[in-house]
């Protein structure tokens, strides 16, 4: 009898069960092939197909406009870090970065390897509990682009608006976000994000990017690094992955049909995060530091009252089948994940499970 527990880890994140039944059934014969899509050829008939659909569905889920590419690309999101610069400052200018958390702070030190970086705004004096508000970025006369994360994925800091910077392009790390809900794609220039969390298996990395950015690249761009190169070959330069891009497939595929769409996920994913916090808030022994306009729906994490009783918790909570409740190595405490794929059970499992917790310890 197959056991599937519930799974908050950050990433590489849960599956949709019907997503993995559906590799599973694809595995040793892909529709008649006589082989698995890992062992076919990237050039196959049958791949170019899985590729080509993959990319229809995401179209299709994000509403993303015939003027922005769509690139299968690997390196995860931190090669982006490198390779969003490597793109845009071909012309010159100032890279421009928001600093909201951890991940942002890689982005920022990635593009002073290149360049200058101007911090445009910074949640430094709030402790990383509050987005800058839109009148407290101060985007540099020269700006190349102005990048920003989305989600912090260890912070749970999450933005509440879409930053407004008129010509400059807008780039997006939303490792943590994408397909959390509907997205105005034409606000961006570039979008990015891994896709071991609301996208696929690890090993893919997705990059939307807006065709005028295609000619920026610096001369010194190395081929894989290049947009343009990776656009013009249909995201198969060299052999990409092909089994997580397959199974992203499968992923967009759950989305538009069983869950119906980015509104329905937005409204399952808003109820979700909705009871997680409402418990911690209700409760005198969780708590979140995050402002409340700007709390992660994906990554919710919090302290216990009692540092000296996180190793009972967590090993009390795998014990009852909840699994990687375990915060991020460089903040400690414990952290959620509550990507589309981790149904609403779970976090009713886990709600039930801190009240306890807290009934036998608080
Ligand atoms: N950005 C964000 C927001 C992330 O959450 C992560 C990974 N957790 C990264 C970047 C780095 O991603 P990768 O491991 O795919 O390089």
């Amino acid at each position: 009898l197959m056991t599937r527990r519930f799974n908050f880890c950050a990433g590489p994140a849960a599956l949709p069960a019907p997503v993995l039944e559906r590799a599973r059934d694809e595995l040793l014969d892909y529709h008649g092939q006589g082989l698995s899509v890992m062992e076919m050829s990237h050039r196959s008939e049958a791949f170019a197909d899985i590729a080509a659909q993959a990319e229809r569905d995401l179209r299709e889920l994000l509403g993303v406009p015939d003027n922005y590419r769509v690139l299968f690309m690997q390196g995860g999101a931190s090669s982006q870090f490198a390779m969003v610069p490597y793109n845009l400052l071909g012309a010159g200018g100032t890279p421009n970065y928001l600093y909201t958390g951890i991940w942002g702070k890689k982005a920022i030190n990635e593009a002073r390897h290149l360049a200058g970086a101007h911090v445009a705004a910074s949640s430094e004096a709030n402790g990383l509990t509050a987005v800058p508000r839109p009148s407290d970025i101060a985007v540099s006369d020269d700006a190349a682009y102005l990048h920003y994360t989305d989600n912090e994925t260890i912070g749970g800091l999450a933005y509440d608006y879409i930053p407004e910077v008129g010509e400059v392009p807008l780039v997006c790390d939303m490792s943590s976000s994408i397909l959390s809900g509907p997205l105005d794609v034409s606000r961006f220039g570039i979008i990015y994000a891994g896709a071991q969390k609301n996208i696929g298996p690890a090993g893919l990395t997705l990059v939307i990017v807006r065709d005028d950015l295609l000619d920026r690249a610096l001369p010194s761009t190395p081929t894989m690094f290049n947009y343009r190169v990776m656009a013009e070959h249909g995201s198969m330069f060299n052999t990409p992955p092909t089994y997580a891009w397959y199974l992203a497939g499968l992923v967009f595929d759950w989305l538009r049909h069983d869950v119906g769409g980015l509104e329905a996920m937005d409204r399952i994913n808003d109820r979700k995060a909705a009871k997680l916090y409402a418990a911690i808030d209700a409760s005198g022994f969780y708590s979140n530091p995050i402002a409340t306009a700007n709390r992660s729906r994906m990554n919710v994490p919090f302290v216990l009252a009692d540092d000296a009783l996180n190793a009972t918790f967590l090993r009390d909570a795998e014990a009852a089948g909840l699994l990687n409740l375990k915060g991020h190595r460089s903040v400690g405490g414990m952290r959620a994940s509550l990507y589309n794929a981790v149904p609403e059970a779970a976090v009713d499992a886990l709600v039930d499970f801190m009240q306890e917790f807290e009934r036998r310890h608080g």
